[in-house]
């Protein structure tokens, strides 16, 4: 059990796409990510976020409200998504203090693999749907500001980086 550093934007590595999960041991990583993501008051964080290049992240988007329903999603694949778009603003442990209104799907159909190594498949909506959004971008080296027009990229980009001063 530990709390890792976590990576903050413009480190590139937040830019990179990761590569699959093999037959790695991820036990004590998982342990870690979940501890990490608690301690920063997340909801979701991904493995490149703690400068782990694999496609896996966990997430937690009710513990907040006492109901803790923790997940571990290892080489996941958006199957479909109900593409009607939603606008909310999104945090990230990576970009700490901004808040950025992004354009999700309002649905997603995922497959996983479980850190038992099952594979599920299953569908998501609401708040639980725009985390592994979230997640799954961060596995493509995709954040929050990549997903906004240039002009509001760079409001939000100046405002991150005076904060960072
Ligand atoms: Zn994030």
């Amino acid at each position: 059990m530990a709390i890792l550093p976590i990576v903050t934007w413009p480190d590139p590595r937040l830019s990179q796409k990761c590569d699959p999960v093999e037959n790695e041991v991820l036990d004590d990583l998982i342990a870690d990510m979940f501890d990490t993501m608690y301690a920063a008051q997340g909801r979701g964080l991904a493995a490149p976020q703690v400068g782990v290049m694999k496609r896996l992240f966990v997430m937690d988007v009710t513990w907040k409200e006492g109901e803790p329903s923790p997940k571990v999603m290892i080489n996941p694949t958006i199957m479909a998504a109900e593409r009607v778009p939603v606008v909310m603003e999104e945090g990230c442990l990576s970009i700490p203090g901004v808040l950025v209104p992004v354009e999700r799907h309002k649905a997603v159909t995922v497959q996983w693999t479980a850190a038992e190594g099952d594979i599920h498949m299953d569908d998501f909506d609401g708040f639980e749907a725009r985390c592994i959004q979230h997640e799954f971008d961060h596995l493509n080296g995709v954040v929050t500001f990549d997903r906004v027009d240039a002009q509001t990229r760079a409001q939000f980009e100046t405002a991150y980086l005076e904060m960072q001063k």
